[in-house]
């Protein structure tokens, strides 16, 4: 992941503090969206801004050429899962 940046903050990667949160990997729109510890404590509405898996609505997604693949139930979703307001 070398030159990645928060998604939020646009802060560079690091290894966060044995006490912060690791840095949350999640998908906004179709592409990988790191968090950085920081931003996962300051910023608790995050998860409404990136991609939500559509069978579990886990955020921990992953991207594998094009599709989204939940790490919690392993639903893919196609690039550009439209998002209906609710
Ligand atoms: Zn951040
Ligand atoms: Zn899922």
């Amino acid at each position: 992941m070398a030159g990645a940046t928060c998604f939020l903050c646009g802060r560079p990667t690091y290894d966060p503090d044995k006490r912060e949160r690791p840095w949350a990997r999640a998908v906004a729109g179709g592409a990988v969206a790191l968090v950085c510890p920081r931003c996962r404590r300051d910023r608790p509405e995050w998860p409404a801004l990136v991609d939500h898996c559509p069978a579990c609505d886990s955020t921990r997604l992953s991207v594998t050429l094009g599709e989204s693949v939940c790490r919690e139930c392993g639903a893919v979703a196609g690039l550009e899962a439209p998002r209906e307001g609710l």
